[in-house]
């Protein structure tokens, strides 16, 4: 059932060394989380494996059947190994009178709260396939209720892609069903998948191991939950969008108090307070793990300073009157004084991260020391909850480091060193060639000096990306890496990385396209900013052009300037003696963006009106790069 990837090696024994000494220091005893996880529960499917209308597999619990195993494999750390086995609870589970949760279906939970009318699904997970069993999973316990509204607890994609597989947006258009976001949703998600879309995509395979087969040589979990499900993601823009710290609504009967709390976990994210029901729902907050000051798909980094402000004033407001404390990932955790214990050592331990990264950069250390010398303290490093399954406190000290300080570190040997393959060139001639640097990483490697090894084959790799022995021996340093680490997210890029290093990068040309509903959802703003990323600079050497952009539909227009190779607009504005005018509504241009519509046919079928010169709107046209997710990470680029 479990799957070995191609080349994979077994745990040496510095590494069976390393995962023994975390069965000595935590305290696997305890089974209170196992417990908690599994408290409530009501039911599940027989098989939870979920299918697309084409028959893909799109989620499956079934890869991970080797999890039952109480004991850890040496190619998987313990702590990391339990957490996987948590994480494999699912089904439908009761957090309290009335608030219920969906939990294993994908890497998010779907929250349910019985109103007085029907019910309200709090983040409706990835994908509307799954939406819609985990819903039905619920109806087929407690009944069948109409939906009355859906919550966005934040702007991530695990938080409302699966939206239309709980509610028909006919139903929004009539008001029978609100959406509730907090301040810049729609902002936020658009710009997240958009701009940066294409290499967060690719390097999001490494942080969730999404192309690794399943196995205690492979994927064993992410952190937050199992994988990222594969289905039909979905947006219906929020109706209603909370703009004030605390905003207090009655919803369907149940009376809640919003908490925004922007630039933690997400940029836009909020709180949830349920007084009636003595409940708090925290949104992504606090997790089950340390979460991600910056994941390592790469994002803005996030506030760490902030995110601990936040779970300071939801403690001391809420969580005094609550009953129960949950999230939107992982289980809840109940009693007062557990509840409020779990919270004071949430907040302490990004507020711990931040003040101590600072502290260790006033004293000059540079991030990657800092990351080297911050851990837990002594009274927090038994706590499971605050371990690093999904963050770690390595890449977090760097990400704070880089919000206050940025990317380099003011020695300025580091300021303007040579490109990665030039550098890799002249540190292997140094090194004696690659042969002797193999050589000697050999020794290493046998040592278990893996962190070492995996760079110095790195640069051998980067100077000769063909040095097969170079290769063999990277992989098996990032696998060895891979088997120790305690964060699913370390993991899965290590044994990522080893398996491109082994079989190349096997990535598809695939366009990454956004999806339909974010496609609607984009911003004019944000649509010509993107055509400023995908503005070819080169090409546009020495080209001028001025296009006035006229949108009927929604009454919009833009005034589109390009110039020395940059692409500037004006919104609500018309350029005085542009080359050109298009006007199209913004309905044909979604269809254009989403290619299912050529820009020559909506032309020709009068669609897309162009007055003046329309060579300069072609000229601009073919200035523009498509990009696709096939770029190699570990090696040097090939193809770009
Ligand atoms: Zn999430």
């Amino acid at each position: 059932m479990a799957a070995e990837p191609q080349g994979s090696k077994d745990a040496t024994p510095p590494t069976c060394a390393h995962n023994r000494s975390f069965l000595d220091a935590l305290p696997f005893g305890d089974r209170t989380d196992f417990e908690d996880a599994a408290r409530g529960f009501i039911g599940t499917l027989p098989k939870v494996e979920f299918r697309n209308a084409e028959g893909r597999v799109i989620f499956s619990l079934e890869d991970y059947a080797f999890l039952a195993h109480e004991q850890a494999p040496d190619t998987v750390n313990p702590s990391l190994w339990r957490q996987a086995r948590l994480n494999m609870n699912n089904g439908l589970f009761q957090v309290s009178d009335r608030i219920y949760q969906v939990r294993g279906f994908d890497i998010s939970n779907m929250t349910i709260i019985e109103g007085s009318r029907g019910v309200i699904v709090i983040d409706p997970l990835v994908s509307t396939e799954i939406a819609r069993a985990g819903i039905e999973l619920y109806f087929q316990h407690r009944g069948r209720k109409p939906v009355t509204a859906v919550i966005y607890s934040h702007s991530h994609v695990d938080h409302f892609g699966g939206v239309r597989g709980v509610i028909d947006e006919a139903d929004v258009k009539a008001g029978n069903v609100i959406i509730i976001a907090p301040d810049k949703f729609m902002e936020e998600v658009t710009k997240e998948n958009v701009l940066a879309g294409t290499p967060m995509l690719r390097r999001a395979m490494f942080q969730f191991g999404g192309l690794l087969p399943k196995g205690p040589r492979a994927q064993v979990d992410a952190g937050l939950g199992k994988v990222i499900s594969r289905g039909t993601v979905t947006l219906i823009p929020p109706t209603q969008i909370i703009k004030k710290p605390i905003e207090v609504h009655t919803i369907d009967g149940v009376e809640m108090i919003f908490q925004l709390t922007p630039d933690t976990e997400a940029p836009a994210e909020m709180h949830m307070f349920y007084p009636g029901l003595r409940a708090l729902n925290l949104a992504e907050n606090a997790t089950h793990n340390l979460h991600n000051i910056y994941p390592i798909r790469g994002a803005q980094v996030r506030d760490a300073n902030a995110w601990a402000k936040y779970l300071n004033e939801a403690r001391d407001r809420f969580a005094t009157k609550a009953d129960v404390v949950f999230a939107q990932h992982h289980w809840p955790i109940w009693g007062n004084a557990r509840l409020l214990d779990y919270l004071g050592k949430q907040r302490d331990t990004y507020k711990y991260l931040h003040d101590q990264t600072l502290r260790f950069m006033s004293h000059g250390l540079k991030a990657g020391e800092i990351a080297e010398r911050l851990a837990l303290p002594k009274s927090l490093e038994k706590e499971w909850h605050v371990r690093g399954y999904y963050g770690t406190f390595s890449h977090n000290a760097k990400a704070v480091y880089q919000r206050y300080l940025g990317w380099y570190d003011a020695n300025p040997a580091n300021l303007n060193p040579l490109p990665p393959v030039e550098r890799a060139k002249k540190t292997i001639a140094y090194m004696g060639g690659a042969a002797a640097a193999i050589a000697r990483a050999r020794e290493d490697f046998a040592k278990g000096e893996y962190r070492w090894v995996a760079d110095a084959m790195s640069q051998v790799v980067f100077a000769e990306p063909e040095n097969t022995a170079a290769r063999e021996l990277g992989a098996d340093a990032l696998e060895q890496l891979g088997y120790q680490s305690e964060s699913a997210t370390w993991r899965n890029a290590y044994l990522q990385g080893a398996r491109e290093l082994r079989g190349g990068m096997t990535v598809p040309a695939i366009p990454s396209r956004a999806g339909t509903d974010i496609v609607r959802g984009l911003s004019l703003d944000l649509f010509f900013d993107f055509l400023g990323v995908r503005l070819n600079g080169q090409k546009a050497e020495g080209k001028t052009a001025v296009i006035n952009w006229e949108f009927p539909d929604t009454a919009q227009r833009y005034a589109l300037t390009l110039q020395n190779c940059a692409l500037t607009y004006l919104a609500d504005r018309h350029a005085e003696g542009a080359d050109a005018a298009v006007t199209l509504d913004r309905a044909t241009l979604n269809r254009v963006i989403l290619r299912e519509l050529a820009l020559p046919e909506a032309l020709a079928g009068g669609l897309v009106k162009i007055a003046g010169n329309g060579m300069k709107v072609a000229e601009l046209f073919a200035l523009l790069d498509d990009f696709t997710i096939d770029f190699e990470v570990v090696e040097p680029l090939c193809t770009h």
